[in-house]
């Protein structure tokens, strides 16, 4: 899923992989290393019962600045998603609001309040692993980050290590139900 900044192939095709050009492979080897990164952190979740959600921000030169996860049940706070906590923490570590040229790779598509705290913090470029037809504002209910009216557009590449991504959200509600009986 492709939607918008430069030509990247289709991330759910591993098998078209030995055809890109190299720095397009490059970037897709990247990717799928923070998004596994992401996945880890999105465990984190677990002590607190949170949806498992991990956020990583990468800096401008590639290395890791902060990550975030879903805390909304622990905080009990409606704003506590993966994405915002991953924002702060990369705003603060800098000593600055503004996340130019950073990175931020996420598990699942992010909302529409996830996706705008990113054109406010300026970053360059949105990675999301599974799919949020119901929610996902990069995307599949609007692209937010590529909206002409704003100040601030970033790329977003979607659909990157989706199903490892899809299978922790189903795996949590699957235990959540057998819990519930
Ligand atoms: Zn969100």
């Amino acid at each position: 899923m492709k939607f918008s900044g430069r030509s990247l192939m289709n991330s759910k095709n591993f098998s078209d992989v030995e055809n890109l050009p190299l720095e397009d492979k490059q970037l897709q080897d990247v990717d799928v290393q923070w998004m596994e990164r992401a996945i880890q952190v999105a465990d984190l979740t677990a002590p607190s019962g949170d949806v498992p959600i991990g956020a990583v921000v990468v800096s401008a030169t590639g290395q890791e600045l902060a990550i975030g996860w879903n805390t909304r049940e622990r905080d009990q706070d409606p704003c506590g998603h993966a994405e915002l906590n991953g924002l702060r923490a990369a705003a603060a570590r800098q000593g600055s609001w503004r996340l130019e040229g950073c990175s931020l790779y996420v598990t699942l598509e992010p909302c529409a309040m996830c996706a705008g705290a990113m054109v406010l913090a300026r970053i360059r470029r949105c990675v999301w692993g599974a799919a949020d037809p119901k929610g996902g504002y990069l995307g599949s209910l609007g692209n937010l980050g590529a909206d002409p009216r704003l100040n601030h557009r970033y790329e977003v590449q979607g659909g990157v290590l989706a199903e490892p991504c899809s299978a922790l959200l189903k795996a949590f509600f699957r235990d959540l139900r057998q819990k519930k009986g």
